[in-house]
């Protein structure tokens, strides 16, 4: 399988770039942020505790998402898929752990994880300037925007340290035209899927 993940910080682009990448390799796209609004628009149990942490800019607890995965190794064979594209996932090291022993358990492992790299202020330009569409209450209010750099930066960026040790992280510059980016992660993603396959 290819499984990539698609790491980096609120904003840096990881929902248009996963669109991209999961026509071109044929993977199955899992974005825990829509799992979690799809949650919430169903007005599930999950949804409901889902929804006080991402409203107030914060991660929802490990054991929410991670019980959202459970079947997604499954999901992506039986849709014929050549593997799945993680995109907001996994944010802290608890997850990673969790996603390790999961894929671990069915054969297989992470190809490669593509880290976007943005600076701040660019992602706050962007994240507002999509509020203005996205419908989405936390794209709106700047308080809120800053609390969720700010999980990003002491709960996830830890994750890139995870699988750097791993030899697994490729950082790739976030900023420019969206067809060079997606060419740029599509390099990345040949140079690993060959030296990291798993059939
Ligand atoms: P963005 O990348 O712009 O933050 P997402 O749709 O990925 O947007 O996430 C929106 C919100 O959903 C996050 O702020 C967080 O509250 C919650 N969320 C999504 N994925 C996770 C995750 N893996 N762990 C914890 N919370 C998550």
């Amino acid at each position: 399988m290819i499984n990539l993940i698609l790491f980096g910080p609120p904003g840096s682009g990881k929902g248009t770039q996963a669109e991209h990448l999961k026509e071109h390799f044929q993977l199955l796209h899992i974005s825990t942020g829509d799992l979690l609004r799809n949650e919430i628009a169903n007005g599930t149990k999950l949804g409901m505790e889902a929804k006080q942490f991402m409203d107030a800019g914060q991660l929802v607890p490990d054991e929410v998402v991670i019980g959202m995965l459970g079947g997604a190794v499954d999901q992506s064979r039986s849709m014929g898929k050549r593997g799945i594209i993680f995109d907001g996932f996994p944010r802290t090291t608890a997850q990673a752990l969790a996603l390790e022993h999961l894929l671990a358990d069915k054969g297989t492992a992470v190809s490669v994880v593509l880290s976007l790299v943005v600076e701040e202020e660019e992602l706050t330009q962007r994240i507002l300037k999509r509020g203005l569409t996205s419908g989405r209450s936390d794209d709106n209010d700047i308080d809120t925007i800053r609390r969720r750099v700010q999980e990003y930066r002491t709960k996830t960026e830890p994750v890139a340290g995870f699988y750097k040790d791993r030899d697994l992280l490729v950082e790739i510059e976030g900023v420019g035209a969206i067809e060079q980016i997606t060419q740029a992660l599509m390099n990345a993603v040949n140079a690993y899927s060959s030296k990291h396959s798993d059939g």
